[in-house]
């Protein structure tokens, strides 16, 4: 008992997110600490590790042959056991090295937001894998839930609340209510997806070879899923690879090719949208109507998205705040709770 109490002391609880797009550690009383791709540069064929985040996300596909950027989590679930588990004991010790000495000699608490779509062996496996990179007590909780809390929802009312979150890799879609999930859809399409469709739209449109960076740029530059004011006058210049001369080349893109080049994963996205509110209890579906739904993950910043999902479901939709950071800050406040709940049960029990 005093061992664990020493244990909690000197132990610091953090929270991550795990996206496949970006992963942040949440470290309780000082918020989010580390914010930075899922990417993880090493050389060919051994573990040895070049870089991580941001310094490796530079290196996507402009690296020499020896060296190969990559992502290790592909769909919201872990698609390299080894890269992600170096890449989770880089941000965890990243994050240890803003402690005072004493927190960093035990082993933190850890809740990771995990996709609420994955199986069971792929949440023992996140879990192994946070082990070995160093986390004490492991706790896992459904990304969408960590979302909703993050973003303010009244999660625990008896009231229903949507939450959309669009990441790179998923976009997950629930509906909650007394702190539970009621219905929910995870979808493989997110980010990543729209950006391939970029890319395959400049090929065919333009004999155009650009790459997944250049494609996200597009995308958020002047990407939309719903028609802008005068969308064929604004433009970008896009960086690519002419397929029928074999040479660099410079092609303008006009934001209304963006658009439509997105069409088929924002449909997707709409889709799952609709078809989660259709499968609503009907006292929930009326708690939404007037409610709404609220949009966060990077994907939520695409131009138009809540007007394009209004459009469909007649629901009114919001943006949250600061659309990357909430599942992280859900962590964080669940952290917060945890902590106030287990102290509660220690005073029950003196
Ligand atoms: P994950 O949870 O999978 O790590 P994030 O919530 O961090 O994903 O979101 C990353 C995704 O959001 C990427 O696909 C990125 O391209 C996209 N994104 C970021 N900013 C914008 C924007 N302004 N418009 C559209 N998409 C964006
Ligand atoms: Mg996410």
């Amino acid at each position: 008992m005093l061992l664990q109490k020493l244990a909690r002391f000197f132990s610091s609880d953090i929270g991550i997110d795990l996206g496949t797009a970006n992963c942040l550690v949440y470290m309780k009383d000082k918020g989010i600490v580390l914010s930075e791709p899922s990417v993880v540069a090493r050389v060919n064929g051994t573990k040895e590790i070049v870089a991580v985040g941001l310094e490796a996300k530079k290196m996507l596909g402009r690296t020499p042959e020896n060296i190969k950027a990559v992502r290790p989590m592909k769909y919201g679930v872990i698609a390299d056991f080894d890269i992600t588990e170096a890449m989770l004991k880089y941000f965890i010790r990243a994050a240890k090295e803003k402690l005072p000495m004493h927190k960093t000699l035990i082993r933190p608490r850890v809740l990771i937001a995990v996709p609420s779509g994955i199986t069971p062996v792929e949440r023992r496996a996140v879990q192994d894998t946070a082990e070995r990179a160093g986390a004490g007590d492991i706790f896992l909780i459904d990304e969408p839930v960590a979302s909703a809390v993050g973003v303010g929802l009244p999660v625990s009312d008896p009231t229903g609340s949507m939450i959309v979150d669009i990441g790179g890799g998923t976009t997950e879609v629930a509906v909650l209510s007394l702190s539970g999930i009621v219905t929910k859809h995870s979808l493989r399409i997110g980010g990543d997806e729209m950006d391939a469709a970029i890319c395959r739209a400049v090929k065919l449109k333009h004999n155009l070879g650009i790459g997944p960076r250049m494609a996200e740029n597009l995308k958020i530059e002047i990407g939309s899923a719903f028609p802008q004011d005068d969308e064929e006058n604004i433009y970008m210049d896009a960086k690519g690879f002419d397929l029928i001369n074999k040479r660099p080349k410079l092609v303008r893109i006009t934001a209304k090719e963006i658009r439509e080049a997105l069409n088929d994963p924002v449909k997707s996205i709409v889709e799952a949208v609709n078809n989660t509110f259709e499968h609503c209890p009907e006292e929930i579906s009326g708690d939404l109507l007037e409610r709404g739904i609220m949009l966060a993950g990077g994907g939520a910043m695409l131009r138009g998205l809540d007007r394009r999902i209004t459009e469909a479901t007649g629901l009114p939709v919001f943006i949250a705040d600061d659309p990357l950071h909430a599942v992280a800050n859900g962590t964080g406040i669940i952290l917060q709770d945890v902590d106030r709940m287990a102290k509660a049960m220690a005073l029950a029990e003196e």
